[in-house]
C-alpha cells in the first residue's frame, strides 16, 4: 500500500473514531518532512512534523455550542483565515542517554521523512511513549501492515491500553502492537528523565510527559489543547475530539493556569510546528508564545 493510501485509510479510521465530521473532511496539503532540533539541558530534543489538517470552521469540531461566526472572530483576531481551522500533527524525539525515545507517532504522514532529516533510523528507536491512542498519535506505529519501529517498547497508561482494546476502529493496530506494549500508572518515571502526568478528559487514559534535564523542563501536554488560537482563547469551549468534555475542559483550564504560573516550556503536538513555546495569560484567558529554540 502506498504511503498516500495508507494515510487516506488512517484518516478514514480517524474520522470514525473522533467524530463524523472531522479528519476525513479535512483538506490535506502535501505533507512535508520537518525536523527541528534543540537542547534541553544535556538532552537532544527534536520536534518532528507528520501532517497538517485543515478543517472547515463549521462548529462541528471547535466551539460546538457556538456559531462559526464566533469562532471566526477568534481566528480573525489572531490573523488567521476565518473559514478553516488548521492543526499540525507533530511528534517529539528525545535522545536520553542510550535511549532514543519517540513520543507519539503521528497519523502516518511525513514522520518517517522527518526522522530521516533528524538522522534517526526507525530501528534505532527503542522506546515509544503514547499520550493516547487516537489515530493521529498511533497511526505511525504501523506501515504496510508491519511495525514501523520494530525494536521499540510501546508505553502508555494502563487505562489507555484498556480503552484501545475496546476500540474496534484501531483493532488492526492494537493486534500488531500487543506484544510490544507495556503499561504504567501515571505519575512515575517512564524513561530516564521522563515522567508521565495524568491529564484527564481527552481519552480515558490520556497523559502528558514531562522531560527534565538539570534545571530545564519541557512538558509534552498531548491533546490537552488542539488549536493554538481557540483552545487558548476559549479553554472552556467544548471540542468534539474530547471524550469526556467537562473533564477535558476542566483539565485544560487548570493545566493552562498552572503553566502560566510555572512558565514551563511546553510541546503541543497540534500547535503550529514545531509546537514548542510558553503559555501566557491574557485577560481572563491565555495566548501562545512560540519560542524559537535554536539547534
Ligand atoms: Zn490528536
Amino acid at each position: 500500500m502506498s504511503r498516500f493510501s495508507s494515510l487516506a485509510k488512517l484518516l478514514t479510521v480517524a474520522s470514525c473514531l473522533v467524530c463524523v465530521h472531522t479528519l476525513a473532511q479535512a483538506q490535506m496539503p502535501q505533507q512535508q518532512p520537518q525536523a527541528k532540533s534543540f537542547k534541553l539541558g544535556s538532552l537532544d530534543i527534536v520536534a518532528l512534523h507528520d501532517a497538517q489538517f485543515v478543517q472547515p470552521n463549521d462548529s462541528k469540531i471547535f466551539g460546538l455550542d457556538h456559531s462559526p461566526a464566533e469562532v471566526a472572530a477568534l481566528l480573525s483576531a489572531a490573523g488567521a483565515p476565518t473559514d478553516t481551522v488548521t492543526l499540525s500533527v507533530d511528534a517529539l524525539l528525545v535522545r536520553s542517554g542510550k535511549h532514543i525515545v519517540l513520543i507519539d507517532t503521528g497519523v502516518g504522514g511525513a514522520l518517517q521523512g522527518s526522522l530521516e532529516k533528524a538522522g534517526v533510523k526507525p530501528d534505532q528507536i527503542d522506546e515509544i511513549l503514547l499520550t493516547h491512542t487516537h489515530p493521529d498519535h498511533i497511526g505511525g506505529l504501523v506501515i504496510d501492515g508491519k511495525l514501523a519501529f520494530p525494536n521499540a517498547t510501546i508505553r502508555m497508561s494502563e487505562a489507555e491500553w484498556k480503552f484501545a482494546k475496546t476500540n474496534e476502529k484501531i483493532a488492526p493496530i492494537v493486534k500488531l502492537i500487543t506484544n510490544k506494549v507495556k503499561t504504567f500508572t501515571p505519575g512515575g518515571s517512564v524513561a530516564p528523565g521522563i515522567t508521565s502526568v495524568s491529564l484527564p478528559g481527552h481519552t480515558p487514559g490520556h497523559v502528558g510527559y514531562r522531560i527534565t534535564s538539570g534545571k530545564e523542563r519541557l512538558f509534552d501536554i498531548g491533546d490537552t489543547v488542539h488549536s493554538s488560537i481557540i483552545s487558548l482563547a476559549k479553554p472552556d469551549w467544548a471540542v468534539s475530539f474530547d471524550g469526556d468534555k467537562p473533564e477535558a475542559e476542566a483539565n485544560r483550564s487548570k493545566t493552562l493556569s498552572s503553566l502560566v504560573k510555572s512558565h514551563e516550556l511546553i510541546f503541543a503536538p497540534h500547535f503550529p510546528f514545531p509546537g514548542v513555546g510558553y503559555i501566557q495569560a491574557e485577560g481572563d484567558h491565555f495566548k501562545w508564545d512560540p519560542t524559537e529554540k535554536a539547534d
